[in-house]
């Protein structure tokens, strides 16, 4: 190369530009949330759908992290954030690394969503701070199943409390407000046909005084056609995720009336009826109003699901009150532990978590149908066994953690469970004592959480790649060009690294997006009559053109051998394999490629390719493992390293097309990759 080509240089340029926008494909395919943002100021330069989605919002140009002011979002413990605490102004400012940092968002349309994130600086080679990435995921669903749980398990309680129904409702709607509502009533129908106001709350004590003055001055007419009569009539409940202000005070009597409607500000509202032996005995009202929180689906379920219990409650404490005979005490307590045993059914059965009621040696004594579900067995089966025989840990691990359990009378962690099948499943545990007079039973809650793991681990390896591989060629190609703009000199030297580090750059982002694309299951093979041995000697002698160290020898079959294949896909596997040969051959030597047919089982014919390098091989313990996502096993030979996909995507592509690849391998002789494809007919 001689002097400066303002071609070649517009080339580099280009080419910069065609990389960002793969990384930007990349990003958006990604099944997590991604926002990238540039320092000082914060601003947003990269975020994808899935980040949108999460937060219902969509990222105008000018977004940047103190555009946090517009978002309400709450720690575990409840306190609120302040704008400089999101991990992403902390990771940007500071420089912090957050990990797995559970945060309540209110997002954009008033609703709820429970994010787990990951952030951490870019940092420039010097260490300055040059930008912030931050990673979350949707965890809501496992968080609300946890509190709607422990929030029913809570009611239970109080409702089997007392007889006294009035007082037990009061305490039931001081566990609604504030969590699941910002007020809420509870109506009920008396002996005589009329509504009572049984039980109310305001978030705000001093709106209280209203929703009494609303009551006595404003009473629902039976035959009204509004909740909660409607509700109570017809015993079915209403969902109104939005309420128009509009039609609530159309509904007024009056000037007051509207007025006290304004000021209680309804804006997302649930009734559901209170049904005992299919009699509607009430309504609850659910409301949201300044808080701007919106009812969702899942808030309508567990508000039936709470009726549901009042309801019994109610029921049962009216029949203690009508009947005082000994038989009718009789029937009363029959009734009672019926509808207890209901109650503790639906509860267990409702739980999408699994639940072991075991007794104190640790056999089952009751398991619900998610227990069958997550572990395979039935619930017969289950019912013969105990939790040592599930635990992959073994035994004595088992009676320890046991005896620790008795000790302590509760029990969480994590562990892993043995499937029927055999596989195992990463679970979290939570175990408590329940006492039942002079007997205890022992209660474990179970999750699966191989979900979650892999999340993590997706989000660990992606902040690796995306923090330091990635930029580590950026930085050096972003170097060499303000060396040449600093002497205001073209160098042929940069230009050559330059060009070294983009290709080294565009292989590493070509695998990602191979792997991305290939996960999303949108990588479809353009199948044709293709000629293995013509395309091994092609690919040989491209491969041989990038190597002077290295001789790379094929051992072809006289003739075609031709098979119904993607070509560009068998030539980039083998291509892969030839590369790893030269690359972790430092001393060079041979590299043979043999390609031929052989018989599979059930008399099938398939075609193989195997190439055999002399390098540093690889080591037993690494050999079952070479094939996975992200895997590089790590050698003094690491120079120009991949991201470890190269082989996963290799094994992917073999595998759509039908066929196997393995390897054999001798540390210090070298190793063998070799790989099949059917041959129809
Ligand atoms: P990378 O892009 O890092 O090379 P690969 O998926 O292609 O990733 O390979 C995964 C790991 O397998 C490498 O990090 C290396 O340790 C090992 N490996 C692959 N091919 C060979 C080979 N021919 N000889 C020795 N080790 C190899």
């Amino acid at each position: 190369m001689g002097d400066a080509s303002a071609a070649e240089l517009y080339q580099i340029i280009q080419q910069l530009a065609a990389d960002r926008s793969r990384f930007e494909t990349i990003l958006r395919q990604l099944p997590l949330a991604v926002i990238v943002a540039d320092a000082p100021d914060g601003r947003v330069v990269l975020q994808n759908e899935h980040a949108e989605r999460i937060l219902r919002h969509t990222f105008s140009d000018d977004w940047h992290v103190d555009s946090y002011r517009s978002y309400q979002g709450y720690r575990n413990g409840g306190s609120p954030l302040e704008p400089d605490e999101w991990p992403l102004s902390r990771a940007l400012k500071l420089g912090e690394v957050v990990e797995a940092e559970e945060i309540d968002v209110i997002r954009g349309d008033g609703s709820h969503v429970t994010i787990r994130v990951n952030s951490a600086p870019l940092r420039e080679a010097g260490g300055a701070i040059t930008g912030a990435v931050v990673v979350f995921d949707d965890v809501t669903a496992g968080r609300r199943n946890e509190a709607a749980l422990a929030f029913l398990t809570r009611a239970s309680e109080l409702l089997s409390a007392s007889l006294d129904y009035e007082t037990t409702l009061a305490n039931v709607v001081d566990l609604i407000v504030p969590g699941l509502a910002d007020w809420c009533v509870v109506d009920i129908v008396d002996d005589v046909g009329a509504i009572r106001r049984l039980a109310m709350k305001h978030r705000d004590p001093s709106f209280e005084p209203l929703l009494v003055e609303l009551e006595e001055q404003y009473p629902h007419e039976p035959g009204a056609a509004t909740p909660p009569m409607s509700v109570i009539r017809s015993g079915e409940p209403t969902f109104h995720p939005t309420v128009a202000a509009e039609g609530v005070e159309r509904a007024a009597r009056g000037e007051r009336h509207r007025e006290l409607l304004r000021l209680l500000d309804i804006r997302s509202y649930i009734c559901v009826p209170l049904i005992a032996r299919s009699r509607s005995l009430g309504a609850i009202s659910f409301v949201y109003s300044s808080s701007g929180r919106v009812f969702e689906p899942d808030d309508l379920a567990l508000a039936r699901e709470l009726a549901g219990r009042v309801a019994v409650a109610i029921d049962n404490s009216r029949l203690f009150a009508s009947e005082s005979a000994v038989a009718a005490e009789n029937a009363r307590l029959y009734r009672e532990s019926q509808s207890a045993e209901a109650r503790y059914r639906g509860l267990i059965d409702y739980a999408g978590d699994t639940i072991l009621v075991s007794d104190d040696e640790g056999r089952f004594l009751d398991v619900n149908p998610a227990a069958s579900e997550l572990l395979g067995y039935s619930r017969a089966e289950l019912l013969t066994m105990g939790i040592a025989d599930l635990t992959a840990l073994g035994s004595a691990w088992t009676a320890g953690e046991f005896d620790k359990f008795m000790a302590q009378g509760y029990w969480t962690g994590e562990l892993d469970l043995r499937r029927k099948d055999g596989a195992i499943v990463p679970v979290e545990a939570k175990a408590t004592v329940v006492s039942l007079g002079a007997d205890a039973v022992y209660l474990s809650v179970i999750r699966d959480i191989s979900h979650r793991r892999e999340t993590e681990l997706m989000q660990r390896e992606f902040m690796t790649i995306v923090t330091h591989d990635l930029k580590s060629p950026l930085t050096s190609i972003k170097g060499f060009a303000q060396l040449m703009q600093r002497r205001r000199m073209y160098s042929d030297a940069a230009v050559n690294a330059i060009v070294g580090q983009s290709q080294h750059l565009e292989r590493l982002i070509n695998d990602l997006l191979d792997a991305a694309r290939l996960e999303a299951g949108r990588s479809e093979l353009r199948r044709e009559q293709v000629d293995l041995t013509a395309l091994a000697r092609t690919v040989a002698g491209y491969s041989q053109a990038l190597t002077r160290g290295h001789v790379i020898r094929v051992e072809l079959p006289a003739g075609e051998l031709r098979g119904h294949w993607d070509g560009d896909r068998v030539s980039q596997v083998i291509q892969n394999l030839l590369s790893n040969a030269i690359s972790y051959s430092p001393a060079g030597g041979d590299i043979v490629v043999t390609v031929g047919e052989s018989s599979a089982s059930g008399g099938r014919r398939e075609a193989f390719v195997a190439i055999q390098d002399s390098g540093i091989g690889i080591p037993p313990s690494a050999l079952e493992r070479i094939f996975e996502r992200f895997y590089r096993h790590d050698s003094e030979h690491s120079g120009s390293r991949g991201l470890g996909l190269g082989l996963y995507i290799s094994r992917s592509l073999v595998e759509a097309h039908g066929g196997r690849i393995t390897v054999s391998s001798e540390p210090g002789s070298g190793s063998t990759f070799r790989f099949t494809l059917p041959v129809e007919g």
